[in-house]
């Protein structure tokens, strides 16, 4: 294409930049390294650097954000089916849509205080990689009343016994925004 003389014009422009110079009278400025030097992991056969990298993973609680809304208030939700003849129980942990009959689920707020049941335990004494509980903890299956599920979660004090009552509590002062938000405590 030929060139234009408006496009000659600005072909000269980008052809000579601007010289990065500093002041007039001053030592011409430098562009320094901001970053930290790689570590090299090898050489043989070729050169090898670790290059840390991290991710922030955007996950949405999509439909069940008014259980986790819940937990940051002191509230624990289920969700239970409104199709005449399914399943009556509510649902814990929540479904936003019912496994039998795949109606759109209605919100339940349970009243304070939760009281369950633990139904069976285990004694974690080595966690995997990214549990956020110090151990060893007891991860715990709770039976509640009118709920048609077992919840998961854990005993923030005390000894797990099958059979013991406990009652859900709420991590409200410093929220973790994750369903380690909500705690059992032996009911005393
Ligand atoms: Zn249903």
């Amino acid at each position: 294409m030929k060139a234009t003389k408006k496009n000659k014009k600005e072909i000269k422009k980008i052809k000579k930049p601007r010289a990065s110079t500093g002041r007039r009278g001053t030592k011409k400025a430098e562009i320094k390294f901001i970053g930290k030097p790689m570590l090299v992991e090898k050489t043989d056969p070729a050169m090898v650097i670790q290059w840390p990298r991290t991710l922030i993973h955007h996950h949405t609680y999509g439909l069940l954000t008014p259980f986790f809304e819940g937990l940051k208030k002191g509230i624990l939700r289920a969700t239970r089916c409104p199709t005449p003849g399914c399943e009556k129980g509510l649902w814990l942990p929540p479904r936003a849509d019912c496994p039998d009959c795949h109606a759109r689920m209605e919100w339940v707020d349970l009243h304070n205080p939760v009281i369950g049941e633990i139904f069976t335990f285990t004694r974690v004494e080595y966690p995997g990689f990214g549990i956020e509980l110090s151990y060893p903890y007891y991860q715990i299956d709770v039976k509640i009343p009118g709920c048609c599920t077992i919840m998961k979660g854990y005993l923030i004090r005390g000894e797990a016994k099958i059979g013991m009552k406990v009652k859900a509590g709420f991590r409200m002062r410093k929220p973790t925004n994750t369903i380690l938000d909500l705690y059992w405590e032996p009911l005393e």
